[in-house]
């Protein structure tokens, strides 16, 4: 279960393109996760009972057609109260980021990318010819706004930010957003809501308004639908247009499309479990704070905690007590921390224990602030 990026250079023949050798590797777990999944900031429990009633009534004979995705897409654009040119379904945000980056990223093009972020945005724009220029944040893991405006150049091309962040749980504000978008009108600001439900703020209103502003959303998290793979793109006309292009008219299937509208429709479920791993979030908290283990605030659905140099060990011990989390020393910034998803209270009871079990096993907290 270890997750490995890596770049090397073949000499196979037939050989890909260079830039694909040299490509990093993503290895996250794609098997035995059946123990309780604190991993991947997923729905820990369940989607919408009403999405799984429609799920259970699609014939086989609506399997035979092609996916129609373009009714859907206008629900989706009156959800976000937008017009559906301005709204494209994706084959989760990580598809809608491929999409992005082929779209707009040319040779010599530089991407802006606060760091530590998600780790899609380095693996899709290492297959383009565009060059990464990495914005460190400071220990804190704020938002590291002053130096992200420094950064920007007349060949910023493309500025990726994930609000709320990940790993951190940190976000930007919409007063930082916006003077991004305008000290950078030449580049595409993707503001990637990701963990919107969690935190709560938006820009997805200013869509069309701020004529470089692009907002991603996904199904996978506060939804519960990451096996089904929808994500979704919120931008001008203009730049949808070209988004559109690159991106495969049947990417998203026909089950996720029926899907939306009973997800969508579902808004007591949504805030259930919003709230849910909400009141869990801040019991998780406390509890961490007992053990003295360092946290940094988060306004999502996931906390990073300092385990140190037993990182690894740590991760072991809460994997034999039945709990997985997420190991994030490869991250720049963030040697020796640890990312947990904050599931319902109950899970979160049971991640105490193994917390509470790992922690006295390992001596961690005694020394820290
Ligand atoms: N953006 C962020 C910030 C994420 O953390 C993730 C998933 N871990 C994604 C996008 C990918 O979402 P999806 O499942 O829709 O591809």
């Amino acid at each position: 279960m270890t997750e490995a990026i890596t770049g090397a250079v073949t000499s196979i023949s037939p050989a890909p393109r260079i830039r694909v050798q040299a490509m990093k590797e993503y290895h996250p777990p794609l098997g035995c996760r059946d123990l309780l999944r604190l991993d991947f900031n997923e729905n820990t429990l369940s989607c919408s009972p009403k999405v799984s009633e429609v799920l259970g009534s699609i014939s086989a004979g609506a399997l035979t057609r092609y996916p129609e995705r373009e009714p859907v897409e206008a629900i989706v654009a009156t959800h976000l109260r937008l017009v559906p040119e301005q709204v494209a379904l994706t084959n989760g945000v990580d598809e809608a980021i491929h999409v992005l980056f082929e779209a707009f990223l040319e040779a010599g093009d530089e991407l802006l990318l606060p760091v530590p972020t998600y780790t899609m945005y380095e693996v899709y724009a290492s297959a383009t010819d565009a060059h990464v220029v990495a914005v460190q944040a400071a220990d804190d893991l704020q938002f590291p706004f002053a130096r992200l405006l420094a950064a920007i150049t007349a060949k910023t091309k493309f500025i990726a930010i994930a609000n709320p962040n990940s790993p951190s749980g940190s976000v930007a504000t919409r007063a930082q957003l916006l003077e991004i978008a305008q000290r950078a009108p030449h580049a595409v600001l993707l503001v990637d809501e990701a963990y919107f439900h969690f935190h709560g703020e938006t820009v997805v209103d200013l869509v069309g308004a701020i004529p470089n502003l692009i907002v991603a959303r996904t199904f996978s998290k506060a939804y519960g639908l990451a096996g089904l793979r929808i994500g979704l793109l919120a931008g001008p006309v203009e730049l949808m247009r070209w988004a559109r292009r690159v991106l495969s008219p049947y990417s998203v299937n026909s089950l996720a499309l029926a899907c939306i509208p009973p997800a969508l429709e579902d808004a007591a479920y949504l805030d259930w479990y919003v709230s849910e791993v909400l009141a869990a979030r801040a019991e998780f908290e406390a509890a961490l704070d007992v053990v003295k283990l360092r946290r940094w605030p988060t306004r999502a659905n996931f906390i990073l905690v300092e385990i140190g140099p037993r990182h690894a060990e740590f991760v072991r011990l809460m994997r034999a007590a039945g709990v997985l989390v997420r190991d994030r020393s490869n991250d720049p910034g963030c040697d020796g921390r640890i990312r947990i998803t904050i599931g319902t209270r109950e899970q979160m009871q049971q991640a105490i224990v193994a917390l509470n079990g790992a922690v006295a096993a390992l001596h961690l907290g005694v020394e820290a602030k």
